[in-house]
């Protein structure tokens, strides 16, 4: 059993904040994602849980234990960082078997332990090479096994991908996400990569200059971003944004007219996705000329100016045109997100 419980947590460096009111109540088992831009406080959320950083507000509270005042070895936590952290003078299987050895587990009992670690991320063949003989992904599947042999209760993951091509990226991505359930351990994992967050979490929490913007499960944030930077932080590409007016249902702004919305009067931000609005022969509810078009294989994303911004829609694999020709948008008012044009809050 491991739940973590995040109190009204906070850092602060003199007066600077890092992180304030985190409050959160992580499930046993759960699969729990920070995400966000670079400085928003995702590793120093991280480092205070794993006691690697004082809180300086609120408490963290694992398992019904109130840890703030535990030392880092104390906490039955695993971390994986991006810099893969092994000894470069220690073959494979002795950088597995060290944290058991720091830790005094019979002897005994390593052997069986670092073959089943090692067999997990598929290293049997390379045990007795040194890390400087290892590519990028077979030392960080290194570091994985390092933090499954240890079979603690959590896992802490910052950026463990990060130093991977694209595909190794893929395949250890959905390693990691095998290995949580397998293990059956609580994991925290930070990346500001959106897609690396929609594909492992169980709920990803989006975070912005140390505050929680939003927590919920990827569908849930996918399909009702709470504010503006949620919505242009998650989706690929990001969800179109147009500032504009609402006059009597119907919102307005250069080269788009939407009907049918449920909004007061005023100025206010209309959201749709690529792929929820469509490329249509005539007269659609945005019309303007052809921006770019790109051809992604299964699908063709052409981008068109409107009310200032620049938006794409996701048109058939064949769809062609030609830059600068007109193309018309349907945008139906059931795939418009609305928010307020002022704090950007979703509106509804
Ligand atoms: P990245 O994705 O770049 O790692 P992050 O979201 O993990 O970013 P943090 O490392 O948590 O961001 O940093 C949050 C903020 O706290 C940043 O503005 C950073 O400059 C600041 N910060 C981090 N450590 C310290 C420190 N020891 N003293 C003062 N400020 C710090």
């Amino acid at each position: 059993m491991a739940e973590i419980q995040l109190k009204n947590v906070g850092k602060r460096w003199g007066s600077f904040v890092g992180v304030q009111n985190f409050d959160l109540t992580i499930a046993d088992q759960e699969f729990l994602v920070l995400l966000g831009p670079s400085g928003c406080g995702k590793t120093t959320t991280m480092r205070m849980i794993a006691g690697l950083e004082d809180v300086t507000e609120g408490d963290i509270i694992i398992d019904g234990e109130r840890v703030n005042d535990l030392e880092p070895k104390d906490r039955d936590i695993s971390m994986v960082f991006q810099s893969y952290g092994l000894y470069p003078n220690m073959n494979v299987y002795d950088n597995i078997r060290f944290p058991l050895k720091v830790r005094k587990v019979p002897t005994a009992e390593h052997d069986e332990r670092v073959m089943r670690a090692a067999a997990m991320v598929e290293l049997e063949p390379f045990l007795h090479r040194k890390p400087a003989e290892l590519s990028g992904g077979q030392r960080q599947r290194v570091a994985l096994a390092r933090a499954i042999v240890r079979e603690p209760n959590v896992f802490l993951m910052d950026e463990p991908l990060s130093n991977l091509d694209a595909k190794l990226r893929v395949s250890t991505r959905a390693q990691i996400k095998n290995l949580s359930h397998e293990l059956k351990v609580t994991t925290i994992y930070v990346t500001h990569d959106q897609i690396e967050a929609m594909t492992l979490a169980d709920r990803v929490v989006v975070m912005k200059q140390g505050v929680v913007q939003q927590v919920g499960t990827p569908t849930d944030i996918y399909d009702a971003p709470a504010n503006t930077f949620v919505a242009s932080f998650i989706g690929s590409p990001a969800m179109n944004l147009v500032e504009g007016e609402m006059k009597g249902g119907v919102f307005n702004a250069d080269g788009i007219s939407v009907g049918g919305l449920t909004a007061p009067d005023g100025p206010i931000t209309l959201g749709f996705r690529a792929e929820d609005a469509s490329v249509v022969v005539s007269k659609g509810d945005a019309n303007a000329p052809a921006y770019t078009m790109e051809l992604l294989g299964d699908a063709t994303m052409v981008a068109i100016r409107i009310g200032g911004a620049l938006v794409n829609v996701k048109a058939s694999k064949d769809y062609r045109t030609e830059i600068g020709a007109p193309v018309a948008v349907s945008i139906p008012a059931e795939i418009c997100h609305l928010f307020r044009s002022d704090t950007g809050e979703r509106l509804e």
